[in-house]
């Protein structure tokens, strides 16, 4: 059996949930089980309107809830014709009512908490599956609704719960299998689960690819299907790049460089569940389905290119932190490191000298009250507007001398800091941020003019 997994912009509209259909209809003979993510947008909706009741706005919030089911009804009675909407009709309603009367009961207590928050959330994969399973159905595809919340056993951290491997995987096996094994096809919402005791959970934003990932792994499957809405992963931005090519096949670590440096890629973290068992992960894109995608293993063929991609994230600060009379005396690294802790500030980069830390940070976070603090330790410099520019491949491990052939082509930039990884797979630098686009269109043109066809598209 496979996983197929749609995103909020692949079920945004009848439209789109037609072509999930037929993508589907495509891969029956492989026994999919399909998970969804909310209508594109539901979830900001749905967390918006719990918090105007949670402040007591409950005409605001009732309001967002009848606009939020005009537009499912309306997808719904497009996709399903009058006659199928009219049976269904009930179905959606029974949600929505449950929905008003939540909203109205925490307008009435004006306190919203992570429980009620999961509760409000869980309603754009309860109607998306719904909506989804009843499309299936009517168009002879045997939709088989699954409540996730019956078969995702999660922890009780609400927003963010942690899943119980066992007892999923024999909820798996007692709701799932079977529906497979006679020949239907399970439809279930990403996102949600419930606790032991039955309440319903959340596994924190953009859960629907972990919920794949732990369907998948439970099951077994061939394969997990990301499906989005572009080709796949990229050489790099095409927008910076428009000659940028899909890349075939990567692995697992070099997509995680890719994610954490700036690349709009699935974050592997939320696919492990199917690393560990070393099922591959396709990325795919609904609006083009004949297109091969990416696919994502443990070991990929690394061909003859030195580099897989190239990635950039902006929005980046440098933090000095010069000691010169302690000269990295001991302890001097840890109490530089616990400021940032306490100012929950997360680090990208870090260089050291004898007498200096130098370390980037996302610009938006809380810097000056990080700065603030530090300068007790030592003198603290910050300077914005820089990004830092990442290039993967796991090729780099091997061949010697790279790091010159880089910097060679960027010899009339000024480059900040330069890290490689103790992954050994990345080569890490800091430039101006108003350099990005010049410095990856260079090194694109260095490193992919010829690109090996095993792995490049
Ligand atoms: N609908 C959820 C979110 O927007 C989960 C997901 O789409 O993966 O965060
Ligand atoms: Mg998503």
């Amino acid at each position: 059996m496979i996983v197929m997994k749609f995103g909020g912009t692949s079920v945004e509209d009848a439209k789109a949930i037609d072509r999930v259909a037929s993508i589907v209809e495509g891969r029956l003979a492989k026994q999919p089980v399909v998970v969804v993510s909310a209508m594109a947008k539901v979830t900001d909706t749905l967390l918006t309107m719990a918090r105007a009741a949670g402040e007591g706005e409950r005409k605001t919030a009732l309001k967002l809830c009848r606009s939020l089911q005009e537009r499912h009804y309306n997808t719904a009675s497009e996709l399903l014709g009058t006659a199928l909407f009219t049976e269904f009709h009930s179905e959606l309603g029974a949600e929505f009512e449950a929905l008003d009367e939540l909203l109205r009961g925490i307008a009435a207590v004006g306190e919203i908490t992570p429980r009620t928050t999961d509760h409000v959330a869980s309603f754009g994969e309860v109607l998306s599956s719904r909506i989804v399973a009843a499309a299936f159905a009517a168009r002879g595809l045997k939709g088989a609704h699954v409540d996730s919340r019956e078969v995702l056993i999660t922890d009780s951290a609400y927003m963010s719960a942690i899943p119980h491997y066992e007892e999923t995987n024999a909820r798996l096996q007692e709701k799932v299998t079977p529906l497979l094994d006679s020949g239907q096809v399970p439809v279930m919402g990403g996102f949600i689960g419930a606790n032991r005791a039955g309440i319903t959970t959340t596994i924190g934003r953009g859960g629907s690819d972990f919920s794949a990932a732990i369907f998948g792994a439970g099951l077994a499957a061939e394969k997990i299907e990301i499906w989005t809405d572009v080709d796949g992963i990229l050489t790099t931005d095409p927008r910076i790049c428009p000659d940028a090519r899909r890349i075939k096949v990567i692995s697992f670590d070099e997509a995680a460089e890719l994610a954490y440096f700036g690349a709009k890629v699935l974050h592997p973290a939320t696919v492990l569940p199917a690393i560990q068992k070393n099922i591959p992960v396709y990325v795919l894109n609904s609006c083009n389905p004949s297109c091969e995608g990416t696919r994502i293993t443990t070991r990929a063929p690394q061909g003859k290119n030195i580099f897989k991609a190239i990635a950039a994230k902006k929005r980046i600060t440098i933090v000095d932190v010069a000691a010169p009379r302690m000269l990295l005396a001991h302890g001097f690294l840890r109490a530089i490191f616990e400021a940032f802790d306490r100012h929950k500030v997360a680090v990208d980069v870090v260089s050291t000298s004898e007498v200096s830390v130098s370390v980037t940070v996302d610009s938006n976070q809380a810097i000056p009250a990080l700065a603030a603090d530090l300068a007790k330790l030592a003198d603290v410099k910050y300077e914005g507007r820089k990004a830092i520019v990442c290039l993967v491949g796991e090729n780099l491990r091997q061949k010697p001398g790279i790091a010159g052939l880089v910097f060679r082509e960027l010899a009339d930039k000024k480059i900040r800091m330069i890290s490689q990884g103790a992954s050994e797979i990345n080569l890490t630098f800091v430039i101006e941020e108003d350099e990005v686009p010049e410095v990856i269109q260079r090194l694109h043109k260095t490193f992919f003019a010829e690109l090996d066809p095993e792995v490049f598209a």
